[in-house]
């Protein structure tokens, strides 16, 4: 069974095609700018690339060139479509409607239409996909994975907000989270390598990247995440703010005659360590501007390294300890300086790096060493094999 993953941003359509017989990558790719004149799809199989120069004007015309290379006669994957048995989407925001990955029909598309005012840019791109495969192939079974579906089992305690609770029961404001797909690999793959001694262990996951978040999963449930309403929330990332004092909002907005949508955008895409450093918003980029003396970028990288260690912190007394900590996307994979200075805050609670283990990049590693009270991992997160098998199961 061979089963296409597809995830969309905005402007983005990036898919992999799985062979479920061995979990193989047959083809992976990423189709960018779609809306804008220089759009481009690259193409990967095994180690060749293609790149293909394409003006897509939309996703219809993305997915159909998408599905042009699976079956190539050069180098395709699969001789026609039929060989596609399902096709499974990333859904970034399913709301409270969903807690597991659903088959798709017209009442699921309505729901996730109904989440688009909570993720307008995600929610928005997952439902012009799942449109676009529909006309490319008719008839095909197509499963949504949702990004918040691995935290619905939050207590209400750690996801209501304490403001009026009518805004929760008219509005539906709540924390959500985010990254739950990814939260449900590394957990799940932190059970499989430890030896399980009969319980399940008090994980928190750290998926640092772009886009940064952790989560608390004690029995293979969330209990709590950093990520909020919307994916703002929580520790300061690489250009969203976080969680702040929430007047320095609305007195930043007075000073300046801020208007919201402005504000909005000052805070998710000015903000973070972009802000601060006035650098970038790679970490790539502050970790060399840090190392050549550049004091924003130092003092950026602290700030970061405080925010990741108090919420671990936090977790420590929501789950009333913890057994392993996970380290996952492109910061946590590949950030050795930064998972070093967080486990270095961490000592406290008898956390002891591996220096040695520790100096790895992108590959599932124990760094923690022997006499650690808490065993720290690095877990490269695969989120499209989630929702390929979530996919598979159903359909
Ligand atoms: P992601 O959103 O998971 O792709 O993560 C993006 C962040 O990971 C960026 O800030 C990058 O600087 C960082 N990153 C990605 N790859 C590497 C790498 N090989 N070495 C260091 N940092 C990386």
């Amino acid at each position: 069974m061979k089963i296409l993953v597809i995830n969309c941003g905005s402007s983005s359509l990036k898919y992999q095609l799985i062979d479920m017989k061995d979990e193989e990558v047959l083809a992976k790719g990423n189709f960018e700018k779609i809306g804008l004149e220089d759009s481009f799809l690259t193409h990967k199989v095994k180690e060749k690339k293609y790149t293909i120069n394409k003006k897509a004007d939309n996703h219809e015309i993305a997915i159909k060139t998408v599905l042009q290379q699976l079956t190539n006669k050069e180098y395709g994957v699969i001789n026609n479509l039929d060989e596609i048995s399902a096709v499974g989407h990333r859904i970034v925001q399913g709301g409270e409607f969903f807690d597991k990955s659903v088959l798709i029909n017209d009442d699921v598309i309505k729901k996730i239409k109904l989440c688009i005012e909570l993720a307008p840019l995600h929610n928005g791109a997952a439902i012009k996909g799942i449109e676009a495969c529909k006309v490319a192939m008719p008839g095909k079974p197509m499963v949504a994975t949702f990004d918040t579906a691995f935290h619905q089992t939050m207590p209400k305690e750690n996801y209501l907000y304490p403001i009026p609770l009518r805004f929760y029961s008219e509005y539906k404001i709540r924390k959500y989270g985010a990254h739950g797909t990814s939260y449900r690999y590394v957990s799940q793959r932190i059970n499989e390598i430890m030896d399980k001694q009969g319980k399940e262990r008090k994980i928190v996951v750290c998926h640092l990247g772009q886009g940064a978040s952790l989560a608390a999963i004690q029995d293979g449930k969330v209990v709590d995440t950093s990520m909020g309403l919307t994916p703002m929330g929580g520790i300061m990332m690489c250009q969203r703010v976080g969680d702040i004092d929430p007047s320095v909002i609305t007195y930043m907005m007075e000073k300046e005659n801020i208007l919201p949508r402005d504000m909005v955008e000052l805070l998710n895409k000015q903000s973070g360590l972009l802000g601060v450093t006035g650098v970038s918003s790679d970490f790539r980029e502050i970790e060399k501007a840090a190392s050549g003396g550049d004091e924003k970028a130092i003092l950026a990288i602290k700030m970061y390294v405080e925010k990741v260690a108090e919420f671990i912190a936090k977790y420590m007394v929501i789950m009333q300890g913890i057994d392993v900590i996970a380290f996952t996307a492109g910061i946590g994979e590949n950030q050795i300086g930064v998972r070093e200075k967080i486990c270095e805050k961490l000592k406290v609670f008898g956390v002891q790096i591996d220096k040695v283990a520790n100096n790895c990049r992108g590959e599932e590693t124990k760094i923690s060493s022997e006499n650690s009270q808490i065993e720290v991992w690095v877990v490269p997160t695969n989120e499209e094999l989630v929702i390929a098998r979530d996919t598979k199961k159903l359909v």
